[in-house]
């Protein structure tokens, strides 16, 4: 027998070890069946190579738990080790690359990945004493077994095994209990071993016999060795594809497209992505694309290996060259990991362009599950906006689609105003827009459909890259203003009868919104009386509900134009009413504020003439007493409006009826607003 002691200084790494990684325990089995994997496929090597002459036989890796001996072994048929081996192999390399590793990251535990680099050594997170128990293939090498029991101290000595290859035994600690558990060991070895290259059993297939399930004589495999990413794109079909996709998503909806990668040079990285159907919400998309290191599981939160907008795919991405062992700061900065970035966002566009110039119905009828991905893309990548262009799709309200190129040249002529600027209208809800949505069309407008989760985004996206355009929404001004053309509309009221206007229809909205009342001469047949809401507000507010840092507006109240048209027949009539009605008293008011208005006209004429301190203090206090007479008489008036406002039932009633076309007329006004109308009636 031989004893030693492990030779590196530390005194005792091993509690380090258990300490450590804490919450990343579990990756000693995917850091030892690894190990057993790379052993065998070395011997696998050899063979092919004709170095080793025996016969490989079955080397299916065996995970075996015995919860009375509190065991856990893996064994495999590789290539073993030898005494010298298994001295350098374990008690040198392995003990000082942990011990550097651990040396690296022991102030940092938190941002490291955690994933390899621990390597065998990590057996003692969940261990109080390993034994290596292996046999070289080479002929005549004895088997040898090592022994520790987490202090730096091991044996080796010889013992009877025949067959080739390594058992490691790992007597699991009390603190690790759970790991003797089957179902834990089997949703590890999912977790982590799923697409190994070599066969690995655990426990037995089971049948239905007698009312119960029990073990039949055939292996359990857990893996799939030969996953789909591995193989050539030419040798699979469209339906292996699929397959695959539910092998990783047993739960998912069926995928848009998929793109298979495969790249040799300037770094190996190969995979299948798959285009998932996203409807709206983007959060519950993220983290389902899987990283690889040469089939072993790593991680599936990639974020930061790949660019934001990719984490909303599905699939496999596999590469040796992605460095794992380090912070997630410096993988983002690392160069092969943006180069690794950069080709994949290049892999998709191409993929997606291709499928658009194949297939433009096919693409044109996904393009609704798609668009949520590409415009994410677009708005965060500008690499990936360039080659969009070509293939993004606007949708206009009559569920047509055309590109940012198609639609430019369809509204150019009829939808630039009079300063040369290209507007696109856009509603936000067919229906809740509908009646602004028909007026555009009856003018000959086109009206896009940006109902999306990030429409508002992509909005402001496209207006700073497309040149000399706006985009409006087609409810946010009156028809004629939308797209402000060179063309004068007359009034049929006059200057004061306008002003008058605005006291009668003055609005105050019941939950604080703010009304603003515009008098604004359209078409006779247009409607007397509109809301509409200013598209620069609206969309700070929306901006701000989005968490764009426009909290100021977002706590801004509500605030609407209302429009009133002065050339419809209803308010030429309650013009004339008001006449009727109050008009001696305007006049009086009129002729009053005149009167005021001219004297202090006169008053601030004279003021001029003098220097500042020539003027006496009586002066002053007639001049504010005038402005106080004025302001008060100015009141009067709108007092006397508001109250003919208020009393008018058709007043009352065409404001109703523009709160209704917006869906703003509810509880209490609507009732109020039914029993009015069938008064009228
Ligand atoms: P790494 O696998 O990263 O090289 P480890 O600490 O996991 O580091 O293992 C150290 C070395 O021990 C391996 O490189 C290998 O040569 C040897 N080894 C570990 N496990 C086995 C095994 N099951 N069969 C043969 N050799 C092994």
């Amino acid at each position: 027998m031989q004893t030693g002691k492990i030779g590196v200084t530390t005194e005792n790494i091993f509690p380090i070890i258990k300490k450590f990684l804490y919450s990343d325990h579990e990756i000693f089995l995917r850091e030892l069946i690894s190990n057993a994997v790379d052993a065998t496929q070395k011997l696998n090597a050899m063979a092919t190579a004709g170095e080793f002459k025996g016969e490989t036989g079955d080397v299916t890796i065996r995970v075996e738990t015995d919860r009375k001996k509190k065991t856990i072994k893996v064994s495999d048929k590789g290539i073993g080790m030898t005494r010298e081996e298994l001295d350098k192999y374990l008690n040198q390399i392995a003990f000082s690359s942990a011990n550097d590793f651990l040396d690296k990251y022991k102030d940092k535990a938190n941002s490291i990945i955690g994933h390899f680099g621990l390597g065998f050594y990590s057996a003692f997170m969940v261990s109080d004493k390993v034994e290596v128990v292996t046999k070289s293939w080479q002929e005549d090498a004895p088997a040898v077994k090592w022994t520790c029991d987490g202090t730096p101290e091991f044996t080796i000595d010889e013992v009877q095994k025949t067959e080739r290859g390594t058992d490691v035994i790992l007597h699991i600690d009390k603190d690790s209990k759970d790991f003797l558990e089957e179902n834990k060991i089997e949703q590890l070895l999912k977790k982590y071993c799923k697409f190994l290259p070599v066969e690995i059993a655990f426990g037995k297939e089971q049948e239905w016999k007698d009312g119960k399930y029990i073990d039949t004589g055939k292996d359990k495999i857990i893996n799939n060795t030969k996953p789909a990413w591995t193989l050539k794109p030419s040798d699979l079909k469209e339906e292996d594809y699929s397959n695959f996709y539910r092998e990783l998503y047993p739960m998912g909806d069926d995928p848009l497209f998929n793109i298979h990668l495969n790249v040799d040079y300037p770094f190996k990285l190969t995979g299948i992505l798959y285009f998932p159907k996203i409807k709206n919400n983007i959060e519950i998309q993220k983290n389902k694309i899987q990283l690889y290191c040469n089939q072993v599981f790593v991680t599936d939160s990639v974020e930061g290996i790949v660019p934001e907008f990719l984490t909303l795919l599905h699939g496999v991405i596999d590469s040796p060259d992605i460095p794992l062992n380090v912070s997630r700061s410096y993988l983002q900065s690392d160069s092969n990991v943006k180069k690794i970035s950069g080709h994949i966002t290049k892999k998709v566009a191409d993929r997606l362009s291709e499928i658009f110039r194949k297939n433009r119905t096919k693409f044109e009828k996904k393009w609704d599950s798609l668009k949520l991905f590409i415009d994410y893309g677009m708005i965060t990548e500008e690499k990936f906006y360039e080659k969009a262009t070509k293939f993004a799709l606007l949708k206009n309200t009559d569920d047509k689609y055309f590109t940012f190129e198609e639609y430019e040249n369809l509204i150019k002529e009829n939808q630039t105003d009079k300063n040369k600027t290209l507007i696109y209208l856009y509603s936000t809800n067919k229906t809740d827009q509908f009646t602004y949505i028909e007026k555009a069309k009856n003018k000959g407008y086109d009206v896009l459909q940006m109902d999306g989760q990030l429409d508002i985004h992509l909005i402001n996206h496209l207006e700073t890259k497309f040149k000399d355009s706006r985009f409006v929404r087609v409810d946010s001004d009156v028809i004629e203003n939308l797209i402000q053309k060179e063309e004068v509309r007359e009034s049929k009221l006059t200057d004061e009868q306008k002003e008058d206007m605005k006291g009668v229809f003055s609005l105050k909205g019941k939950s604080g919104e703010m009304y603003n009342v515009v008098i604004e001469a359209l078409d006779e047949n247009e409607v007397p009386v509109q809301i509409t809401q200013s598209e620069f507000m609206r969309r700070m507010k929306d901006m701000s509900q989005l968490g764009g840092g426009m909290n100021f507006y977002g706590e801004l109240p509500d605030s609407y134009n209302l429009v009133v048209n002065p050339n419809h027949n209803l308010i030429v009539k309650i013009s004339d009413d008001l006449k009727t009605s109050v008009g001696g008293k305007l006049s009086e008011n009129s002729k009053e504020l005149k009167r005021l208005k001219e004297e202090l006209d006169f008053m601030e004429k004279e003021h001029k003439k003098k220097k500042e301190d020539e003027i006496s203090q009586a002066e002053k206090d007639d001049l504010d007493k005038l402005k106080k007479e004025i302001q008060e008489t100015e009141n009067k008036r709108k007092q006397i409006l508001e109250t003919f406002g208020q009393e008018n039932k058709t007043v009352k009633q065409l404001t109703d009826l523009a709160l209704l076309a917006n869906n703003m007329l509810k509880g209490e006004d609507l009732s109020t607003f039914v029993k009015r109308s069938i008064d009228l009636l």
